[in-house]
């Protein structure tokens, strides 16, 4: 794709790596075929395509008026980041960083109203701390068989209580665990489960306590200074235990581990986290990347149920994990039946299902029908946002995939009881 932009302009970073990426599209459309709000609303500004030509119009043009960012900002809204058209562009376009880059264009040169700015950073304050973010969906749990069906299904069932953690200290094999922002009060088990199943295996798996949100929410709310600042936080509080030899920093929700995985990326330009940041990203690991290199055989764990797999979009699209869980979970005994159009994304994407509700509504039921087209006893994910905004639209359980594997390792030890 040709671009136009001045000698003066290609000057700034961030201009010159979206004239990369520009230049390395052919313009060829495939990936249209596989982007969910394409296949939803069949418009050409609703695929990557679209936006992409929309971004490179906006950076082109420092005088674009009112109604071309209006009309942008509508259309990048609209993406779910879900980095499916990634996966299918053969020609490698980083389609994630561009939109990075337009969104942060689109924000810098027009305001939102008044109210929509209020309602992100609401979201962003209550959504991005474990402190508000428990105690806000425990008394929406409290109030939800008053509420309107609408709003019921954004409440996720009670989760499954944590069994108990293995005793620290007991290997010398160390890695981190990244405790993170919502997962804490919605499935606190998730974590709990995996430390128990890599104490089977000889690791320890512990939390730094000063760590929190990934930053994940803020930057894709375009509060993208907020989030780098919990990069650097995450850095500081993670560094002690790296010097002290943690073997790696292990992602129990799919999202957080996408996102801590492009630290390194994001703070290329800082002097003082540059380092550090690629080193963590470096030591970062998804759980289905540290149990993959184990030796499963040692562990028996098939407990004959009914299973079907969701794999999040930050898993097989941005960390190129598909196929991973299941191979693990297959290599366990467990035998998953197949699901219809996995690829697509179920439409929780970070806060979609909040600031887009009728197209993430829309995702999720087809999501949910592909999903039980077996009947399945249990749906199993790798991520809290697609386990939350699934299990709160069906009676069919939604777990983290380690928790199955917890349960049907040691059934009297840990806590099997579903919501
Ligand atoms: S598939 Fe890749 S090269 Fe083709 S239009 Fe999409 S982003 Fe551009
Ligand atoms: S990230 Fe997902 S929603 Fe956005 S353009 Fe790509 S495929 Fe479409």
């Amino acid at each position: 794709m040709q671009t136009r932009f001045s000698d003066e302009a290609l000057e700034q970073p961030h201009i010159r790596e979206a004239d990369r990426i520009l230049r390395s599209c052919v313009h060829c459309g495939f990936c249209n075929a596989t982007c969910p709000t394409y296949r939803l609303l069949g418009d050409e500004r609703d695929g990557p395509r679209g936006r992409i030509y929309l971004v490179k119009a906006l950076l082109e043009n420092p005088d674009a008026g009112d109604t071309v960012i209006a009309q942008t900002r509508l259309h990048l809204d609209r993406c779910l980041t879900c980095r499916n058209c990634e996966t299918t562009c053969p020609s490698g376009v980083e389609y994630h960083k561009l939109i990075d880059i337009g969104r942060a264009e689109v924000e810098a040169r027009g305001r939102r109203s008044l109210t929509e700015r209020v309602f992100r950073s609401l979201l962003r304050r209550s959504m991005g701390s474990s402190r508000t973010a428990g105690p806000l969906f425990a008394l929406a749990r409290g109030v939800r068989p008053w509420l309107p069906r609408s709003l019921q299904e954004k409440i996720p069932p009670r989760s499954v209580a944590p069994g108990k953690r293995p005793p620290a200290g007991r290997h010398t094999r160390h890695m981190l665990v990244l405790e993170g922002c919502v997962q804490p009060g919605l499935s606190p088990n998730t974590n709990a489960a995996a430390a128990r199943v890599l104490d089977r295996l000889g690791i320890r798996l512990e939390p730094a306590p000063a760590a929190g949100c990934c930053g994940a929410l803020d930057y894709h709310l375009n509060a993208q200074d907020d989030g780098l600042d919990r990069a650097r936080a995450n850095i500081d509080a993670w560094w002690p235990a790296i010097e002290a030899g943690a073997e790696a920093i292990v992602q129990t929700a799919s999202g957080c581990g996408a996102f801590v995985k492009e630290y390194g990326h994001l703070l290329a330009g800082d002097p003082v986290y540059a380092e550090r940041a690629a080193v963590v990203s470096r030591l970062t690991r998804d759980l289905v990347e540290v149990l993959r290199d184990e030796p499963l055989d040692t562990l028996q764990a098939a407990d004959g149920r009914r299973v079907v797999f969701h794999c999040p979009c930050t898993l097989q699209h941005a960390q190129r994990l598909g196929g991973a869980v299941e191979a693990v979970l297959a290599r366990l005994g467990f035998q998953l039946a197949p699901v219809a159009d996995g690829h697509l994304c179920c439409g929780s994407a970070g806060t979609y299902s909040v600031t887009q509700p009728e197209l993430s509504r829309k995702l999720r039921d087809q999501k949910l029908k592909a999903l039980e087209a077996s009947g399945p006893e249990l749906i199993v994910t790798a991520n809290i946002g697609c386990q939350t905004h699934l299990g709160g639209a069906t009676n069919t359980p939604v777990r983290h995939w380690i928790e199955l594997v917890d349960e049907a390792l040691d059934p009297a030890e840990t806590h099997p009881s579903s919501p």
